[in-house]
């Protein structure tokens, strides 16, 4: 007899190589694999061959619509759908999907963001199938990942730059690889595992809060009596409704084809994680789109807001996505794993230490990446890695890589443990030190970069990881090129490994990232330290950029110029809508909420023996009405002038020094009447509600 179980249906939903497999021509089949390999490309027949297996198959799992299914510059992802079935040419039904439908598209693209690549009277957006992650069926939709371009070639999406810079780094460290004598590996891919953190709160609850819904955080609160201050949520049990909530969100994501493995509480109340098992790059980001999906799409199901914003609630934890990345070579060898072969430790060594370089060479860029409007709440709060990029080794490898380049290390282990080069003989495989105040952490085999945000795509982080790692890959490689023996090429690796410890050791840090000596220590190394996502956009654009990026074709001067401009864009619309929010807040709640407490007393303050509770009260509760309506006023003017700056950049510039203050001085306004409110007449829910569900 059979069991059932719930991982029957892993996998159902997705038009995988085993279903491929099974349905195609065998012809057809060889002729897909070949182009997944990258040795070939698919042809017109081969394409209608997969078209038509693919609809069988979809038409059989109940979808009913397909679509493209692609990433444009702002939102995370967008879909346009098309039923399969159209008249025939006597009008009867007929269900069709060709190789050109299932290869390209063309969605009414012009309201998607551009950065000015493409002018209105030629909004055409075409669609292309990328067939290197699979397509899958979500709500009857038959969903194939595609990248979206402009009629003249230019990426307009996050995708298309991805896909290229996974290209680069597997061609630069394939190509290192093998000039250190392992000529069976044709392809490296870096491989990513992300985990999501998110809150839940009761939808309820959530639909009385406007700024939630309007902005995914809360603009004024103030913490509840309890907080996370006992710790006691962070991998406590899950409460039940949650844990049905989970079951289903495991359920949907299997069918998908996603390994859910780890779930568990995270430090704020409330808040939870969800970690897939790492794949492909490329594949990781897809399904981290589809994991934010379907968070919100079953959360409402079981009557929760799923909120995946960087700081939902001030004076809580925020929530990141850690970015687990290492490369994996197509025999199966991570090159990041120290091993215990001296042979492969130099491998090791050198892939180290070009991370360690590419690094400290780019910080900018990816503390850019990492970052959103959102998550200037977040960086450098007191439960975040701060924006400094620095990278976490741990002890081991730390003495190893700076003991090779000489420098003075201070001696903690063992001096056979250290003999770096030949007597390599243990390597914990597992930091088991974790340094969480790391943005940028070596666990064991992989780097984990914690600094991103909850809500933003994937993409960018890792398109600026590939590259920059492919830059100094490159850098390596162009100076092993040439070498006869492997001997010489082992030296000669060491001898350039050296000079980069010596010169980008500054990156290394593994004291208490969240201190105030840190900042200091930061600044005289000459690490950055750039405050704002907003002053982080212009690295985008800096020569040494622009220079890396079209030299490895991962962008051209004219869509690394639009991108800026769109994240300039995008950041002003969230302080923006953010701004709107709060006004509308406070002059439809806030003030006549205060209206009705001062009214509750008025009748007894011109009686004499009024008490003078009463007669404080009414003075604190005027003195906050009167503050309100005067910071409101101010916000509403400085706001005015802001929208009268035409450059995107430095309307930013001023919505971050200018307005987000105010905001701060309104919201401390708000919550110092919510702690004297009444709770009779305070109708909005408080922290303490959203986050336990009681006052
Ligand atoms: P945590 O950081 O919470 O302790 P884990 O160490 O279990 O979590 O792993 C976090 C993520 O890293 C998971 O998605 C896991 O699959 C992924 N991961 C593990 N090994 C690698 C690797 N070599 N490369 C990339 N990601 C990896
Ligand atoms: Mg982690």
């Amino acid at each position: 007899m059979k069991f059932e179980t719930v991982f029957d249906d892993f996998g159902s939903l997705v038009f995988s190589e085993k279903v491929m497999k099974e349905r195609l021509p065998y012809p057809v089949y060889a002729q897909w694999k070949q182009t997944m390999t990258k040795d070939n490309s698919l042809d017109r027949n081969t394409a209608d061959a997969i078209a038509h297996a693919m609809k069988g198959w979809a038409l059989e799992n109940g979808a009913t619509h397909f679509t493209h299914w692609f990433q444009p510059l702002t939102g995370s992802t967008a879909e346009k759908h098309d039923s399969f079935i159209e008249p025939d040419e006597n009008g009867e039904p007929l269900l069709r999907f060709s190789g050109k439908s299932l290869i390209k598209g063309e969605p009414d693209a012009s309201s998607f963001p551009s950065g000015g690549l493409r002018a209105t009277f030629e909004a055409r957006g075409y669609t292309y199938w990328d067939c290197s992650s699979p397509a899958f069926i979500k709500d009857n939709i038959l969903c194939i990942p595609t990248v979206f371009v402009s009629y003249h070639g230019e990426s307009l999406d996050k995708k298309a730059p991805l896909l290229k810079s996974i290209e680069a780094v597997d061609k630069a460290a394939t190509r290192l690889v093998n000039l250190l004598g392992d000529k069976d590996v044709k392809h490296v891919n870096p491989v990513v595992g992300l985990e999501q953190e998110y809150f839940l709160v009761d939808m309820e609850l959530y639909k009385k809060r406007l700024d939630l819904r309007f902005t995914g955080r809360t603009l004024f609160g103030s913490n509840s009596a309890k907080t996370q201050e006992l710790d006691d949520h962070y991998f406590g049990s899950i409460p039940s409704r949650v844990s049905d909530f989970m079951k289903d969100v495991n359920t949907e994501l299997w069918k998908l084809g996603i390994y859910v493995k780890a779930e568990h509480n995270e430090a704020a109340p409330a808040q939870f994680e969800l970690a897939p098992v790492f794949t492909n790059c490329n594949v990781a980001v897809d399904q981290n789109l589809l994991v934010m999906d379907i968070l919100r799409k079953i959360s409402s199901k079981h009557n929760f807001a799923c909120l995946l914003h960087e700081k939902p609630f001030a004076g809580l934890n925020g929530s990141g996505k850690h970015n687990n990345w290492s490369l994996c070579t197509d025999t199966g060898q991570n090159l990041f794993s120290p091993g215990d072969k001296p042979a492969e430790n130099i491998r090791f060594l050198v892939f180290m230490c070009a991370f360690i370089q590419a690094v400290d060479e780019y910080p900018e860029l990816l503390r850019m990446a990492a970052s959103n409007a959102g998550n200037d709440h977040r960086l450098g709060a007191n439960e975040a890695p701060p924006a400094i990029i620095s990278i976490y080794l741990g002890e081991y490898i730390e003495e190893l890589l700076l003991n090779i380049s000489s420098k003075e290390v201070k001696r903690t282990q063992k001096e056979n443990d250290l003999n770096p080069i030949l007597g390599l003989s243990y390597i914990p495989r597992d930091n088991t030190d974790r340094n969480r105040t790391s943005p940028m952490a070596f666990t064991g085999n992989k780097f984990e970069f914690r600094m991103l945000g909850s809500s933003i795509s994937a993409s960018t982080v890792n398109i600026v990881m590939n590259t920059i790692i492919a830059k100094t890959l490159d850098e390596i490689s162009n100076k092993l090129e040439g070498i006869k023996y492997i001997q010489d090429v082992r030296d000669k690796s060491l001898e350039l490994c050296k000079k980069i410890i010596v010169d980008h050791s500054r990156i290394i840090f593994s004291g208490d990232g969240y201190s105030n000596e840190w900042v200091e220590e930061a600044k005289k190394r000459g690490l950055p330290n750039i405050i704002s996502y907003i002053e982080s956009i212009p690295s985008l654009i800096e020569e040494k950029s622009i220079r890396l990026f079209t030299d490895y074709k991962i962008y051209t001067d004219k869509e690394l110029h639009a991108r800026y401009e769109i994240l300039n864009e995008d950041y002003c619309k969230t302080i923006e809508v953010e701004v709107r929010t709060l006004l509308q807040i406070i002059k439809r709640e806030i003030l006549p909420l205060l209206v009705k407490e001062i009214q509750q007393l008025l009748p007894c303050l011109g009686l004499t023996g009024c008490p003078n509770y009463i007669q404080n009260r009414y003075q604190e509760l005027t003195h906050l009405m009167n503050d309100l309506d005067t910071k409101q006023e101010l916000l509403h003017q400085a706001f005015e002038h802001v929208l009268t700056i035409n450059n995107s950049h430095d309307r930013g510039i001023e919505n971050y020094y200018k307005i987000a203050p105010l905001m701060k001085e309104i919201r401390e306004t708000i919550d110092s009447y919510e702690k004297i409110s009444s709770e009779e007449i305070y109708n909005l829910p408080i922290y303490g509600e959203l986050l336990f569900g009681n006052r």
